[in-house]
């Protein structure tokens, strides 16, 4: 049986963060239950948006902490990670959730600027706001490779020295110190376990009953007409708030030469992951066309492609980073809520932190696992 410092379940994007951290100086395990990059998680796909515009000055912080981590991580991996294209949240002009957002950027001295609809199409003429539309536009939000960022840290990881291994689903665990951590092939102990299991993260703590849901979300590429003007130097990741719920978002054309990459972030469905599929859902995908072309009337129906993914979601939408509320050696890092990808290097910080030692130079008042159990469980 193999010893290490910190064992770690899950080769998402929180665990491979969370393993080149600590492999830094400790002896590190990482436990992936499916091959490397695999679809079946959250963390795949080649882009996902990084962006400083956060309604709470406290993921304003975290983004602008990321944005410095990502730097960082290109310069040790010698790779370009995160494509700045620019960003603008769309919304109607009385819509708080823009006015919050302007607040938080203008507290945290993050560049912006805000345009009326006929202003907008002059730098980004894909775009036909209505009138009562309002939009803010970021210069430092971009793209992140998604799969490449994962690659790069893992990598790095293994280069630090850490042993990563796939196919090695975690059957049973041991929460008391040491930890020791089953597999189909094998048993290994440590003396700390980052637990960053995904959508699985509920059933691999199942005593904790944290009170997470499953969405399986579906993402679209449209094909465009007048390809030019939905260019990466012309159109930037775009969010725009439905005044019914819904929240579209988009990047330019970047994965594929003729189509842009739109799904709408609120209208996921819960599922059971014994019972997931990966077909496409044709109503959600004609409502989510339906409202892109609202903004966008240069987007076409035509779908050349689609992929589908999973949230796993917390009832407030905030993450869950912190320690188990039973076994002080044991950190959870999950409930990313579909949104928590831009902060990869960031949340590999903090993880690692915790492990370490018990607490981070990071403000995680919103991410307290306490919020969720306390009272439930003994201490
Ligand atoms: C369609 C879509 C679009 C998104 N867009 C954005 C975006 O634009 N910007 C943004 O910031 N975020 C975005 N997100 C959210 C972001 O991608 C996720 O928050 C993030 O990837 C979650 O990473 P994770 O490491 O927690 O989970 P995962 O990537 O799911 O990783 C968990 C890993 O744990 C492994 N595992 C589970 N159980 C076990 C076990 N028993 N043994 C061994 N291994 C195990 C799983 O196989 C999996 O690989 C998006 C998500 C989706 C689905």
């Amino acid at each position: 049986m193999s010893h290490y410092d910190f064992i770690i379940i899950g080769a998402g994007v929180a665990g491979s963060a969370a393993t080149y951290h600590l492999a830094k100086e400790h002896r590190v395990l990482l436990l992936e239950q499916f091959e490397f990059q695999h679809v079946r998680g959250s963390s795949h796909g080649d882009s996902r948006i990084f962006r400083h515009a956060y309604e709470d000055i406290r993921y304003v912080k975290l983004a602008v902490a990321a944005d410095e981590a990502w730097r960082e991580l290109e310069r040790l991996v010698d790779d370009k990670l995160l494509y700045r294209t620019g960003g603008i949240d769309i919304g109607h002009e009385d819509d708080p959730a823009l006015a919050n957002i302007e607040k938080a950027l203008q507290d945290q001295d993050c560049p912006f600027e805000t345009f009326t609809p006929n202003r907008l199409a002059q730098p980004f003429p894909a775009f036909e706001l209505k009138r009562h539309h309002r939009a803010l536009y970021q210069a430092d939000a971009g793209i992140l490779a998604a799969t490449r960022c994962l690659g790069a840290m893992q990598r790095l990881a293994v280069s630090r020295g850490a042993t990563l291994l796939e196919r090695e689903e975690v059957t049973d665990i041991d929460l008391d110190a040491p930890v020791e951590v089953k597999t189909q092939a094998g048993r290994y102990t440590a003396e700390g376990l980052i637990v960053t299991a995904g959508p699985w993260l509920k059933g691999l703590l199942k005593d904790l009953e944290l009170p997470l849901s499953v969405e399986r979300q579906q993402v679209l590429y449209l094909e465009v007409e007048d390809g030019p003007i939905f260019g990466a130097n012309r159109f930037p990741i775009f969010i725009y708030r439905h005044e019914n719920r819904a929240e579209v978002y988009g990047f330019p054309r970047f994965e594929h030469p003729t189509a842009i990459k739109v799904a709408d972030h609120a209208n996921g469905t819960e599922i059971d992951l014994e019972q997931r599929h990966f077909d496409l859902d044709s109503n959600k995908a004609l409502e989510t066309t339906r409202l892109v072309q609202e903004i966008l009337p240069k987007v076409t129906s035509k779908r050349v492609r689609f992929q589908t993914c999973l949230y796993t979601k917390t009832p407030d939408n905030h993450f869950i980073l912190g320690r188990h509320p039973l076994h002080p050696n044991v950190v959870i890092g999950g409930g990313f809520s579909g949104h928590g990808f831009k902060f990869g290097p960031i949340l590999g910080e903090i993880l690692a932190e915790l492990a370490r030692q018990g607490r981070s130079r990071h403000d995680l008042s919103l991410f307290e696992p306490n919020r969720f159990v306390a009272g439930r469980v003994d201490r």
